[in-house]
């Protein structure tokens, strides 16, 4: 899978990255929401966006709002978030994310929630 991640923390970009890579898979990175957008623009053939909350420029929920309200891409989108509050967990759901990952977070959780997404999507 070629995945997308979108996060302003450069740490948190290189440490998914290595996740990602670690489980055999393509990492794409993005340090906001309309960075996202961009890379999305030039490589359609995204799989999966791993989306961080709390960024400048645009953040998670407003990339997920524009992107619900304009229909422009349909890739799986997972949340991942500090914030544990249910009410905002369930706008992110309602705005088009497929799932949601607590951070911090270990390489066999995200192996669990991509296994699932790959079952749901029948590959
Ligand atoms: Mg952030």
């Amino acid at each position: 899978m070629k995945i997308l991640i979108v996060d302003d923390s450069k740490p948190i970009l290189s440490m998914v990255s290595s996740m990602v890579t670690e489980l055999g898979h393509e990492p794409l990175v993005a340090e906001h929401g309309q960075a996202a957008f961009d890379v999305i623009a030039k490589q359609p053939d995204v799989d999966l966006v791993l989306l961080d909350w709390n960024m400048p420029v645009m953040n998670g929920l407003e990339f997920l709002e524009k992107n619900q309200a304009e229909s422009i891409f349909t890739i799986p989108i997972f949340m991942m978030t500090t914030e544990n509050s249910p009410e905002k967990i369930q706008k992110a759901l309602s705005s088009g994310a497929v799932d949601y990952i607590m951070k911090p977070f270990t390489v066999d959780i995200l192996e669990n929630k991509i296994e699932l997404l790959e079952d749901l999507l029948g590959d």
